[in-house]
């Protein structure tokens, strides 16, 4: 019998969970639902989910309790899934270990795309290796080389200084998932250039000038606004 991903969602509006379960079945996830943070715990410790979506705005506690409660002891991949529309809530939630979020109202394919990256990073187990990338990345016409440490667009090398290959490559490690300014920076500058974001903005800038034909409409490196920047999946 063919082993199926269960997805716990854990949502007070039966409405929504029903979307949720049309969608994610209908797409062969089993799927369990959780209507409070209580069922939410309980379900997480008895039926093992191997992915959370968590709504913030439950009736009895607040999302970014059991978010805080379940990464104490589990790396299990999640994705807060909100109206929420503040910045600073995604940035909260991402720094307390949401591995992504999605604002209400979504699509479709936007939620099955979040939900398969945050699944497969689980998988190679690239969170939380400080294991260093070997290999290739391609996206388009980006090419990362790990090994050479050079980033290639349409076959010529971008000629991206230290920094800039740094960033590049971190984005590209984790392709498909936000990152926070704050985590981009305490990667590449250390713990004490946290809260400057500025020199991130213009490494940031000159990156682009050097990957993207339109720096203005970016193929490969996404502003996810007040954030971070996320990168294209890999082909
Ligand atoms: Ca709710």
């Amino acid at each position: 019998m063919e082993i199926r991903d269960r997805i716990l969602v854990v949502e007070d509006d039966r409405r929504i969970c029903n979307f949720f379960r049309n969608v994610l079945e209908a797409n062969h996830y089993e799927v369990i639902l959780a209507h409070t943070g209580t069922e939410a715990f309980s379900m997480v410790t008895s039926r093992c989910p191997d992915l959370m979506l968590l709504d913030l705005g439950l009736p009895d506690m607040d999302g970014m309790r059991i978010l805080k409660g379940v990464r104490e002891w589990s790396m299990m991949p999640v994705i807060v899934v909100s109206a929420r529309t503040h910045e600073k809530d995604k940035v909260e939630a991402l720094d307390m270990g949401a591995d992504d979020y999605i604002t209400k109202p979504f699509g479709t394919s936007e939620l099955l795309a979040r939900i398969r990256t945050a699944i497969r990073h689980t998988r190679t187990g690239l969170i939380g290796q400080d294991g260093t990338q070997t290999g290739v990345f391609v996206s388009g016409g980006l090419t990362i080389d790990y090994d050479k440490h050079r980033v290639f667009v349409d076959g010529k090398d971008a000629g991206l200084t230290q920094n800039e290959y740094k960033i590049v490559s971190l984005l590209g490690k984790y392709a498909g998932k936000v990152m926070t300014y704050d985590a981009i920076i305490r990667e590449i500058w250390g713990p004490n250039m946290k809260n400057d974001n500025r020199i991130l903005r213009v490494n940031m800038a000159n990156i682009r000038r050097k990957l993207e034909q339109n720096p203005a409409e970016p193929q490969y490196i996404f502003t996810e606004i007040g954030v971070g920047y996320r990168m294209a999946e890999a082909d």
